[in-house]
């Protein structure tokens, strides 16, 4: 087939990770056909095809990892490894027929809405214009790597890179390596690059709060009863589901979470031994404070000789690896950095114009903020997946995607039913919202836990979480309410 839409699609999608390949389909379910999807790079994937360091994968349980209308019988773990969860990406965007609708290598520069025409005007790097009448922003929280400003990190004669840029062409081998970040990617690489490397730093600022992760292959009988009985699948879905809505009560009223904070420490204790070792990796700040890890791997990993966890400061980088703050020079060959993405504002450095030519900058200067994560005042006909205060929690993202496509596609509609050429959230509408959503964050272990997070920005405001499980959110967004948005066209001004 073809491509099918032109420049002046009704829908732009912006990304074809899981967000975006998410809000094609459910497009083409409601019959529009008129739409087009931006993706920077050559393939599909999003953060599953960017992330492929050494033991990448997902912490969700892989039975709440698919989109609910298209189930994955093939998963061979409980919790998916990168390449199977790319595959799956890949195998969904075959099955729904979505390539015609994808222009890769587009990477979208620059949105500016056009008050007269109520579109928005869409260049990308190559000097492509769209005029799409509404934008879908599904280009993810997490995409953009958190680089430090190391002193004298260029001084360092090795390679440098961070785990979402792995470089697969610098081997490892009889290396000795420096990992800066004991985060969620941190701790999935460690144990994976210990038998290759000939030593492996562990540069640790904070500990984490770590749970078992209970991983096993998902075994042939499994997965022949899931093609066979969808019904079977059903029940390991829902069991999934409420594992993962179950801590999010704690987040509010830690002492729900003694059990989990249990078994952390229970893990840590048998896994080790030494009691110094130990104590520096134990949190002192409140259990889900930061986002919770699931390794099992992890701590073993720091057992082994060829393995050791730092926990001075990084000082600089040298020519010859990195000093501490107490002056001792830890040589490395390679150093890797797992620290994370830029979070608190990932609009910063995004040319966004709205109406009467507001930028997102100056749309968020206290702090990103949106309504359900999705409409900004002042941007009209433009929808955030995964925008400000909509993730965070511990539910599978998949469920979260869900709900804020059906939303937009239902905006959509109402738009058509109304003859509106404009949606824009009213702005009295979004400051209450946000009010209400701060004033429950504020109580939460992510703002009053005594940590720092990637949740927090500068301010100390929780610009990620959704204050609630899956579930809420859900229930929040089953329908827009036509009373929290201007609606109009441009002969009805
Ligand atoms: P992260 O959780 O933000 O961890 C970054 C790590 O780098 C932290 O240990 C942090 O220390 C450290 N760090 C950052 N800047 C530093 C500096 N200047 N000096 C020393 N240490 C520094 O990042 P991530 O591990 O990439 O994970 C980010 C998110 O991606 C996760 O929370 C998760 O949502 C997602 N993710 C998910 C999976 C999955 O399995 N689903 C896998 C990977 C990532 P501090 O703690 O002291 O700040």
């Amino acid at each position: 087939m073809d491509q099918v839409s032109g420049q002046d699609p009704n829908v732009l999608i912006v990304g074809t990770g899981l967000a975006g390949v998410g809000m094609a389909i459910k497009l083409l379910e409601a019959g529009e056909k008129n739409f087009v999807i931006l993706e920077k790079a050559d393939g599909v994937g999003g953060v599953w095809r960017e992330n492929t360091y050494p033991g990448c994968g997902c912490d969700i349980m892989s039975m709440m990892y698919s989109y609910s209308f298209a189930p994955n019988t093939d998963w061979t773990r409980m919790y998916a490894p990168q390449p199977e969860i790319l595959d799956y990406i890949r195998r969904v965007v075959k099955d729904y027929e979505l390539e015609p609708y994808i222009r890769f290598q587009s990477e979208a520069v620059s949105y500016e809405f056009d008050d007269t025409s109520d579109r928005w005007v869409v260049r990308t790097a190559d000097g492509d214009e769209y005029r799409p009448r509404a934008v879908v922003a599904a280009h993810g929280a997490l995409h953009v790597p958190n680089i430090p400003e190391f002193k004298g990190r260029d001084t360092f004669k090795g390679p440098v890179f961070h785990s979402a840029q792995w470089d697969h062409s610098v081997d490892l081998t009889g290396k000795r390596v420096a990992v800066i970040g004991t985060g969620s990617s941190g701790v999935q690489l460690v144990p994976q690059i210990a038998d290759a490397a000939a030593h492996v730093e562990v540069f640790q600022r904070t500990p984490h709060w770590v749970l078992p992760k209970l991983d096993r292959p998902v075994s042939t009988v499994e997965q022949r009863l899931f093609k066979a009985f969808p019904g079977a699948m059903k029940i390991y879905r829902n069991a999934a589901f409420w594992l993962h809505e179950a801590p999010v009560a704690g987040y509010f009223h830690p002492r729900l979470n003694t059990l989990l904070k249990w078994m952390s420490l229970h893990q840590l204790k048998k896994q080790v031994p030494d009691p110094e070792l130990r104590a520096k990796l134990t949190p002192s700040y409140t259990f889900g404070c930061k986002r919770i890890l699931f390794s099992s791997d992890f701590y073993p990993a720091l057992q082994r000789p060829d393995v050791s966890l730092v926990t001075e400061g990084v000082e600089e980088f040298t020519e010859a690896g990195i000093r501490t703050a107490d002056g001792e020079l830890h040589e490395a060959d390679v150093v890797v950095l797992g620290t994370g993405f830029a979070t608190g504002n990932r609009c910063a450095d995004e040319h966004i114009i709205g109406r009467d030519g507001l930028s997102i900058q100056q749309a968020w200067r206290d702090g990103m903020q949106a309504y359900y994560g999705m409409t900004v005042a002042g941007f009209p006909n433009f929808f955030m997946i995964m925008g400000p205060n909509s993730g965070g929690g511990a539910q599978s993202i998949l469920f979260l995607i869900e709900s804020q496509v059906r939303y937009i596609v239902q905006c959509l509609r109402m738009m058509e039913d109304r003859g509106s050429t404009r949606l824009e959230v009213r702005d009295e509408v979004q400051r209450e919202f946000n009010t209400w959503l701060h004033g429950k964050l504020d109580k939460s272990v992510w703002v009053s836990g005594g940590c720092h997070s990637w949740f927090l920005d500068h301010t100390g405001r929780n610009r990620q979480s959704w204050p609630g499980t899956g579930t809420s959110y859900w229930r929040a967004t089953r329908e827009p309410k036509a009373e929290a948005f201007e609606l109009s066209g441009a002969g009805q001004r």
